[in-house]
């Protein structure tokens, strides 16, 4: 379903993708890991265009997004994407935050996007929240927001850049919660994620990623117990 081939990405004089290949299916959950500064975000960005790859390819259900013409908006509305800064509009109330993009870019009525966005709330249990401002919300609760907020627009594949690192502890478990819920539903995910416990229960797949090429990749059983490249055994020896 998305298949990186010889991906690329400088910035400046910084080679910060060396040539990424990868594929990957439908319905996986594919944890990205690996030291700061290897390029994880860099190459999650990439996926979606957020960032302009410098070479290579991207193939996303059959069509080259990195070639001229590409259609980016499509692309971004098959793709839902969760920061670690949650980036909510805080101008606007939680269902607000939730219609606007299936108002603005799908044209779905008010009425049938809200609908739509009180469903998704009352699924994370957030659905007394709908008329708040996300000032007014704990971390956990603004992370599970930006999430239904992305799953409105009903993607194909949900991104997620370290979506629980700046979350207080007791938080965290919130979110993964629905995280492997959804992954529990079948959406194919791609998750850079810090939280190895998750990596292993609910990744399909984990890639190593370190100097910007994924240096290992398997099982999360398999790569967390016999890691067979130096770099993983030394990464995961820190952070296990
Ligand atoms: P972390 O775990 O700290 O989030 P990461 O693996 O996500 O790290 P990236 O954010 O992809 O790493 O960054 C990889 C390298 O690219 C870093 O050296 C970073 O400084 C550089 N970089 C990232 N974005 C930009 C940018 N917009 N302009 C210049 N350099 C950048
Ligand atoms: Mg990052």
């Amino acid at each position: 379903m998305i298949e990186a081939r010889g991906l690329r990405k400088s910035f400046g004089g910084n080679e910060v993708l060396k040539g990424i290949d990868v594929q990957i299916s439908r319905g996986e959950v594919v944890v990205v890991i690996g030291p700061s500064g290897s390029g994880k975000s860099t190459f999650l960005r990439c996926l979606n265009r957020l960032e302009e790859p410098s070479g290579g390819q991207i193939i996303f259900e059959g069509s080259d997004i990195c070639a001229k013409g590409a259609n980016i908006n499509l692309l971004r509305q098959k793709m839902g994407m969760v920061f670690q800064q949650f980036n909510l509009f805080n101008h606007l109330t939680v269902l607000e935050n939730i219609v606007i993009g299936p108002k603005l870019v799908k044209k779905c009525s008010q009425e049938e996007a809200e609908q739509e966005a009180m469903k998704l709330l009352e699924r994370i249990g957030l659905a007394d929240k709908a008329q708040e401002y996300p000032s007014r919300l704990s971390g956990g609760q603004k992370q599970r927001i930006a999430i239904v907020r992305a799953l409105a627009m009903n993607p194909d594949v949900m991104l997620f850049d370290e979506p629980t690192s700046a979350l207080d502890p007791e938080m965290v478990g919130e979110v993964l919660g629905v995280m492997k819920d959804l992954a529990g539903e079948g959406i194919t995910m791609v998750v850079v994620t810090h939280e190895m416990g998750f990596a292993q229960k609910v990744g399909t797949r984990v890639l190593f990623m370190d100097e910007g090429q994924i240096l290992e990749q398997g099982a999360p059983q398999k790569l967390f117990t016999s890691p067979q490249h130096p770099r993983t055994q030394d990464f995961l020896s820190k952070v296990l």
